[in-house]
């Protein structure tokens, strides 16, 4: 462990040197740069001189960049980090990803840094390619083979980002297993418990053959509603009843689609391929409107159910709306809103033909049928 604290501290002492890095390692670091970059350089390095900055810059920005970027505000750096990048290129560049990764593992550090690092360039580039999706916001990687070591790990990710550690309300030995690779997100790291190196097998086909790439899938779309819903930190909805980020059968549905495209390619929405996502759904007899409340979804039919629900909306608006809806939830802080923008028709409703269409193969295959 020792060499990786060092290696990302030496990094951060050069970047300081050199004076300029690259790469910010906070949002708010990202759109300091991307000011400079452009000539609307904070004077002073405070709060109010960036949102002076950002404020004169969106008077003048082009109308195809200006009607993108929210209000500026702590919570909204990031997005202007990463929308500013993606419509001048050579602003990504200030992006707190393409910072060293922050990895903490117990052991086989460097086998399971390299299964890590390759396994989240893959689900990176599948999310591009496939959505036309990327993200800017960096997050740590926590991974070990017990839940009281996986805990100091994710402890020692927080406090290297600043954050307090020791705060996780979460059983942690509840993802961990003799056999496969269990996966939990927080607003700042991907927690993974993975099952012990076994006697002859390579340890890098290990872990894969464990599970490894499919809950990272899981896990980096978590990350990546986090960013696109401007929920770092997390926050609850107008009314106080709930957080916003939801519901959650949206949230783990979206996360178990990207997961199942990852692993399987585009789903064949027809035949026993149909008949075994349904039937995931189809035997039990909570409603869907039963899991909206956060960590309601627990339990693999629950899961099943949440994960038909997200297969039948990309089926017929496309897997991109299943990013869109949390983009907009963002911007409108209301979930309803939200789903209407991006499924053009109010949630409860929806709700209400699901319990149809999880039950019914014909009408299931015509409301996905292109
Ligand atoms: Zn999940």
């Amino acid at each position: 462990m020792t060499h990786l604290f060092a290696a990302v501290f030496a990094v951060g002492l050069v970047a300081a040197f050199a004076g300029s890095p690259a790469f910010a390692q906070t949002p708010r670091d990202c759109v300091a740069a991307q000011m400079s970059a452009m000539g609307f350089s904070p004077s002073a390095d405070t709060w109010t001189d960036l949102k002076r900055a950002a404020i004169r810059y969106r008077e003048q920005a082009p109308p195809d960049i200006e009607s993108e970027l929210p209000p500026f505000s702590a919570r909204a750096a990031l997005a202007w980090c990463r929308i500013l990048g993606q419509k001048i290129p050579d602003l990504a560049q200030h992006w707190p990803v393409n910072a060293d990764p922050l990895i903490f593992t117990d052991s086989d550090a460097a086998v399971a840094q390299a299964a890590l690092l390759a396994g989240q360039k893959r689900v990176r580039k599948f999310m591009q390619t496939e959505y036309g999706i990327v993200l800017a916001g960096r997050y740590a990687v926590a991974a070990a083979e017990t839940d009281r070591v996986l805990m100091r790990m994710v402890n020692k990710a927080l406090r290297n980002q600043g954050k307090r550690g020791g705060r996780l309300n979460t059983d942690v030995s509840r993802f961990c297993n003799d056999r496969r690779v269990g996966g939990f997100a927080g607003r700042h790291f991907i927690g993974l418990c993975w099952p012990p190196a076994l006697e002859g097998e390579p340890r890098y086909d290990h872990l894969l053959r464990s599970g490894l790439l499919p809950v990272l899938a899981h896990e980096m779309m978590h990350q990546a509603q986090y960013e696109l819903t401007n929920d770092i930190p997390s926050q609850r909805m107008p009314d106080g009843s709930d957080f916003l980020l939801g519901p959650a059968w949206m949230v783990e549905g979206a996360a178990e689609y990207l997961e199942l495209q990852f692993v399987t390619g585009p789903i064949a929405f027809e035949g026993t391929a149909l008949f075994n996502l349904q039937s995931s759904a189809r035997r039990t007899q909570v409603k869907l409107r039963d899991l909206r409340q956060s960590g309601a979804v627990s339990g693999g039919r629950a899961y099943g159910t949440a994960r038909f629900a997200a297969v039948l909306l990309a089926q017929k608006h496309g897997g991109r709306a299943l990013f869109d809806y949390f983009t907009a939830l963002g911007t409108t802080l209301d979930r309803d809103q939200a789903f209407q923008e991006v499924f053009g028709q109010p949630m409860a409703e929806f709700e209400q033909e699901f319990e149809t269409l999880r039950r019914d193969f014909g009408l299931a295959e015509a409301y996905g049928a292109k």
